[in-house]
């Protein structure tokens, strides 16, 4: 049996770790302070822990469920993407992107995905595995210690890079409960930003949990025979139901809803979808980010140029529905959706 990993416990968890070693519970304090606060990275960096307690816990504990094994920083350095190994040797990607002030991480909630949107790297590839809750939560704990040697601080996160995680929900939300405890990482639930590909029984739990997690729906199609040629997921739960789950949750949560929208030249750019998608969120208060699509091996769609991203954007804005063209902009370090691991499973692939 591997041994537990650190992240993977709550405060209970750790509490009941510690009664099992028969160590006093207070300190749980002290050891979650270390590790959300301070964000140590191994036992030996506590100096306010007794020399037993640090060793029982190199023993019996894991503190690397990931480890760093590959880093590209794009040619402005604003973008950092780094590919992790887990234990069991599954490829998983994380991006810090420093926009002005600030710092925001997109993390991964599976290895690979079962979704097989056409025109996602990580859909391409399969699905491996859940992560587990430590497992997401350290790709921050490790950005938040390379952001804290220059002063800074994790400031937003993306739930954006692979996988979907509604489908890996309690782990998912979990790991943002860790990161939310203000005796802790004390990050605030507005920061995050869970996306999913349109899972409507999902959407409905997490509208049940009222919680002030921001919420993004990948629709990229406004209507379902376009919709299930792009993402398979469609055909199981159509247009007719997601978006009156969309509508619910901004209802219930009095919360702005986020529809992102992937712009492929001639497939979903024109005008006449931009006035579709326009008709399908009427009165909806909802905000649609479109991206140009970023171009991978396996889907022959092309990228929208910026003109057509604007003219798109700018029917929707006068159609009433707030609309943001998002640059890719690490386009040059392959920061697209499960690229880079895409490339390592293709490479491990190859050599088997
Ligand atoms: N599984 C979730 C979250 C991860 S994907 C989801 O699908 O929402 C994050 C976003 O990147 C989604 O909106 C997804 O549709 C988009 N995406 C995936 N591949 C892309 C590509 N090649 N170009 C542009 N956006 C892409
Ligand atoms: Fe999975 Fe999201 Fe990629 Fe679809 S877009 S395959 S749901 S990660």
């Amino acid at each position: 049996m591997p041994k537990p990993l650190i992240y993977d416990l709550d405060r209970e968890g750790l509490k009941n770790l510690l009664a099992e070693w028969k160590q006093p519970a207070f300190r749980v304090n002290q050891i979650w302070e270390g590790i959300y606060r301070n964000l140590k990275s191994a036992p030996e960096e506590w100096s306010n822990l007794p020399v037993v307690l640090k060793k029982i816990m190199a023993e019996k504990t894991e503190f690397s469920g990931i480890i760093p094994v590959d880093r590209l920083e794009s040619s402005d350095r604003m973008t950092i993407k780094t590919l992790f190994k887990t234990r069991d040797g599954q490829a998983i990607e994380a991006v810090l992107m420093k926009y002005d002030e600030r710092r925001t991480l997109c993390i991964s909630t599976q290895a690979g995905c079962a979704m097989g949107c056409v025109f996602c790297a990580t859909g391409q590839m399969g699905f491996f595995r859940n992560l587990t809750s430590g497992e997401i939560v350290e790709q921050v704990l490790y950005f938040a210690r390379e952001l804290k040697k220059v002063g800074e601080t994790v400031t937003n996160i993306v739930i954006m890079g692979m996988g979907e995680p509604f489908i890996n929900y309690d782990n998912t939300l979990d790991a943002i409960d860790r990161l939310n405890d203000p005796r802790g990482f004390g990050l605030g639930a507005r920061r995050f930003t869970i996306s999913t590909v349109g899972l409507v029984p999902k959407i409905q739990e997490f509208t049940k949990e009222k919680r002030q997690v921001n919420l993004a729906v990948s629709l990229h199609a406004a209507n379902d025979e376009l919709r299930s040629k792009l993402l398979p997921i469609n055909r199981q739960y159509p247009l007719s139901e997601l978006i009156p789950a969309c509508r619910d949750y901004v209802e219930t949560t009095g919360r702005r809803i986020t529809f992102e929208w992937a712009l492929i030249d001639n497939v979903n750019d024109r005008l006449e979808d931009a006035r579709e998608l326009a008709g399908l969120v009427n009165g909806m208060i909802c905000h649609v980010n479109v991206i140009p699509l970023n171009p991978t091996t396996k889907f022959s769609g092309n990228a929208t140029s910026l003109e057509r991203a604007q003219a798109f954007s700018n029917e929707l804005n006068s159609a009433g529905v707030p609309c943001t063209i998002r640059l890719r902009r690490g386009i040059d370090i392959q920061a697209g959706c499960g690229q880079l691991a895409g490339k390592h499973h293709e490479a491990s692939s190859n050599s088997a």
